[in-house]
């Protein structure tokens, strides 16, 4: 079966980092593009969800990130900070259930 392949936007708006789905649910095994728009984006995870075990995933603004999600079932709660700003989003989740 072929990977699902999905894009998540994270940017600031107004001194407050948004990603355009606050939580976001894989059913499948996934390629994620994690893609900063206009601002440097960090990503922290209490604990990895991707293959690559990375929790902190550093994104220069206007590029992006390819993660592969780990077989792993579980909600896995992440902060998002960015350089526009000093406030962060400590609000967000990637919720999987493969
Ligand atoms: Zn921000």
């Amino acid at each position: 079966m072929a990977e699902r392949r999905t894009a998540i936007h994270f940017f600031c708006d107004n001194g407050s980092c948004k990603s355009e789905s606050r939580s976001k649910k894989f059913t499948k095994p996934a390629v994620v593009t994690l893609i900063a728009d206009g601002t440097d984006v960090t990503l922290r995870f209490a604990r990895s969800p991707f293959v690559s075990g990375d929790k902190v995933i550093q994104i220069p603004a206007d590029t992006f990130v390819k993660e592969k999600l780990a077989g792993t079932s579980g909600t896995f709660k992440y902060s998002v900070s960015c350089s526009a700003c000093s406030s962060g989003n400590d609000d967000a989740e990637f919720i999987l259930g493969l």
